[in-house]
């Protein structure tokens, strides 16, 4: 993989400026109440992601930047299990940053997909694997993808490791908790096997589904890593897309669309007075918007616990 990013650096101008262009980015620590981070970083590259439109007829009336055919020509591509492309992001929030495209053209749904989620964990071990789901951040909601960052730069990749879990079940090969005090709904799972996983992650899915009814899929991110031992997969369940901020003028607004990223505890902000706003209050303000809501999460611990 490190022969392949320095080839398409080399090859391609605007990846390499945008990548180069990360060593300046501006970055800053915002510590929250119960002893978690969230890292800022003012990324103006970042842009036309942030406030990308992503209903349908928008999207259905530009060419899909993730088909093969409209690849820029400098593009090069890995395929991984004869049905994804490995892609170098020319806009990265990591300083190694990966899209994986499914080779088709076909709808962001999870469904089905997760097995594949955790091949590619394994396979790029030294980055951790993100969903955003079609109504949660994802830029290209009718092309099914996932993306990695390089491991290691979001605070909830060593937060599952010492902040307070409570644990939901688990039988030793499975073990399933959530964060407590993290400003968002935060399901850990751990396991040495996929099967397991797949299973709590489908019963996951299905109690959200139940619950948020008629749309295609829960509402969701999830981040997912595997180091050498164990899976560890994060799973934030939302209420909605973008806070009331982002729709406020002037002042008030705040150009944030959290998705897997941001809920990992690395906020991408592409404006410079946004980076200035964003402090504690803000953060938990935010969360609390976007996250499940609190009823929704009680009968969904309740649920998994119970195990009905
Ligand atoms: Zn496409």
């Amino acid at each position: 993989m490190k022969g392949f990013f320095s080839s398409q650096l080399d090859q391609w101008p605007l990846a390499r400026e945008n990548y180069n262009g990360l060593e300046r980015v501006m970055l800053k620590d915002v510590p929250m109440p119960g002893g978690s981070l969230v890292r800022v970083q003012f990324n103006p590259a970042r842009m036309r992601s942030s406030a990308a439109r992503v209903d349908k007829k928008s999207i259905s009336e530009r060419p899909c930047f993730l088909c093969k055919s409209n690849l820029p020509p400098q593009q090069e591509y890995i395929v991984f299990y004869n049905r994804y492309l490995i892609l170098v992001n020319p806009f990265p929030i990591f300083k190694r940053h990966l899209t994986i495209a499914l080779e088709s053209h076909e709808d962001q749904l999870i469904a089905g997909r997760f097995a594949d989620m955790m091949r590619l964990a394994e396979a790029l071990e030294d980055y951790t694997l993100f969903y955003n789901g079609p109504r949660c951040g994802a830029s290209a909601p009718d092309h099914f993808h996932f993306q990695a960052g390089a491991r290691g730069f979001m605070p909830v990749e060593m937060e599952v490791n010492y902040l307070d879990r409570k644990r939901i079940a688990g039988d030793g090969t499975a073990n399933i908790s959530y964060i407590g005090n993290y400003h968002r709904h935060t399901i850990v799972m751990e396991g040495t096997g996929t099967d397991r996983l797949e299973q709590w992650f489908t019963r996951i899915y299905n109690i959200l589904h139940q619950m948020q009814g008629k749309e295609d899929e829960p509402m969701l991110n999830m981040l997912a890593g595997y180091n050498g031992r164990y899976y560890t997969v994060v799973v934030f369940p939302r209420a909605r897309h973008r806070p009331a901020q982002f729709f406020e003028e002037g002042k008030c607004q705040i150009l944030m669309s959290p998705a897997s990223v941001d809920f990992g505890g690395l906020w991408i902000t592409p404006r410079p007075e946004d980076f200035e706003k964003i402090d504690a209050a803000v953060v938990a303000d935010i969360f609390g918007q976007v996250s499940l809501g609190e009823d929704e999460w009680t009968e969904l611990l309740d649920r998994l616990i119970s195990g009905e």
